[in-house]
């Protein structure tokens, strides 16, 4: 993983596991439109087969996964996905169907979409589900279109604001304004629970609705949920469900049942499909009945026989994609929640809420805990308890990449400075557990010892400490050919 590997852009010995050419292939330069022609010549690696699979098996070395070790990243529940649910959704059955098939090939994965979204509702509450937006922040987009329309048909126009507590997901206020409301920002509490008086002085007849998670970005539970509702639902607006990660709430606690009217669940957080690194995921929506009729088509219905495909549906938003999403990752969900059953989805809320409550008490004697009370699936330290050398957070995470750990999300939610939040889900062993927990006490002793050895950190990796600034702000995403730097 550290030792310098050759990217395929810098073999060109004139090694050539396969030629086009030899091959055949009839390309007819004449019909490239002449302004699209290249002017230099095009510097393509040469490589043979052999140099071709050290590039990608070298590649994908390079990255880190849940496979390749502990990934405690808060927010985002990187836990271990089962194979058995990836060879499911690759049966060929799944792979080789169409959505433009007439339906009456199309049964089996009709009655899979329209199991999925029973399942789904029966965990939430829920009256509807859309399995059609591809991800989190595409199903919050659905979701707010859903409010949206639902004031524009009462013809209620005015309301055109959501109110977001400042400890919400980055991709909250962004998706209310790609739906073109303006955001009203409330604080919340220490502890990442909403300020009700804050909340109060924000309603009014203008607000559209508010977006929440439950439990919040702290990992905390909102016990004043059911009064938000009432007081929103009083404002006439709705509440959206950041379902983004469930596991805390499985078989426990309905979104439904809270007083949420919408919401999204995030399947590749969730529900068993691999992320980080840009998908495939799925973010279906569940509505109530107030907005059950303006889901996004296709959807499907089942008639006691048959399965039907329902296209232009009379209120229907529309379309948010194409066809039914993701559907392969669906799959993966059905399995996944087949395979566990009514009975073992309680115990993964068991299991995540016990793994993070866990680390919290094991590590709260040297980082300083925010909240001293039990935890959902996830918790937030301020940094170090004790810190004589101002050791930040984000020297504590580079420390952790040279001892063979993915960093926890740092410096998210915004509310607490140098927050560390960490997440270890519910598929991970008390063995590895205590390994981690005894790194971080490590590291936190080293901070007070020897803290060059975290400020210098990482030294293990092939990458050292990179500038973070300019890391984002000029980015370098492609090789650079030398010759066309050159030149
Ligand atoms: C991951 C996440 C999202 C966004 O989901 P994407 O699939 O990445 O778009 C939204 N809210 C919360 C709380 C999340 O953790």
């Amino acid at each position: 993983m550290n030792k310098y590997t050759k990217s395929i852009f810098e073999y060109n010995n004139g090694q050539v596991g396969y030629d086009l050419q030899n091959n055949k292939i009839d390309y007819d330069v004449q019909r490239i439109i002449n302004n699209q022609k290249r002017e230099k010549e095009l510097t393509l690696p040469s490589a043979s087969e052999l140099e071709v699979i050290r590039h990608y098996t070298n590649l994908s070395q390079k990255n880190f996964g849940v496979e390749s070790g502990f990934y405690p990243l808060g927010s985002c529940t990187m836990k271990y996905n089962p194979k058995i649910n990836e060879l499911v959704s690759s049966f060929e059955n799944f792979a080789t169907s169409h959505p433009l098939l007439n339906e009456k090939y199309n049964q089996g994965s009709l009655k899979i979409y329209y199991d999925v979204c029973n399942l789904l509702c029966n965990i939430t509450g829920m009256k509807a589900f859309s399995l059609n937006p591809y991800a989190g922040a595409h199903g919050e987009l659905v979701g707010l279109m859903l409010i949206k329309q639902y004031h524009m048909n009462k013809k209620d126009y005015k309301r055109n604001k959501i109110i977001i507590p400042d400890s919400a997901h980055g991709t909250n206020p962004a998706s209310a304004s790609v739906c073109g409301f303006d955001t009203i920002k409330i604080t919340s509490n220490e502890d990442g629970r909403i300020n009700l008086d804050s909340l109060k002085k924000a309603l009014n007849d203008e607000i559209a609705g508010i977006m929440l998670t439950n439990p919040n970005t702290m990992g905390m539970f909102e016990k004043d949920i059911l009064e938000i509702s009432k007081l929103v639902h009083q404002a006439g607006g709705l509440l959206y469900y950041d379902g983004a990660n469930l596991n805390a709430l499985l078989g426990k606690v309905k979104p439904a049942d809270m007083g949420f009217d919408v919401m999204h669940i995030n399947i590749h957080k969730t529900f068993s499909t691999p992320h980080g690194g840009g998908g495939p995921g799925s973010g279906p929506v569940g509505v109530n009945d107030k907005l059950v009729d303006l889901l996004p088509d296709p959807k499907v219905s089942f008639d006691g026989k048959k399965y039907h495909a329902i296209e232009n549906s009379k209120k229907s938003i529309g379309r948010i994609s194409t066809f039914y999403g993701n559907f392969a990752v669906n799959i993966k969900a059905y399995a996944y929640i087949l395979s566990l059953g009514q009975e073992y989805l309680g115990s993964v809320a068991n299991m995540a809420v016990l793994n993070a409550n866990y680390i919290k008490e094991s590590l709260k004697d040297y980082y300083d805990l925010v909240i001293n009370e039990a935890c959902k699936h996830e918790v937030v330290f301020n940094g170090l308890k004790t810190n004589p050398n101002n050791i930040k957070t984000l020297d504590i995470s580079k420390k952790l990449l040279d001892y063979g750990y993915h960093a926890p999300t740092i410096y998210f939610p915004l509310i607490i400075e140098q927050a560390l939040m960490i997440e270890p889900t519910e598929t991970e062993s008390k063995a590895t557990l205590d390994e981690f927990i005894s790194v971080m006490i490590r590291i936190a002793k080293e901070a007070i010892d020897n803290p060059d050895l975290l400020l210098n950190a990482p030294q293990n990796t092939y990458i050292k400490r990179i500038d973070e600034v300019s890391a984002a702000r000029h980015p370098i995403l492609k090789y650079k050919d030398i010759k066309d730097a050159k030149g």
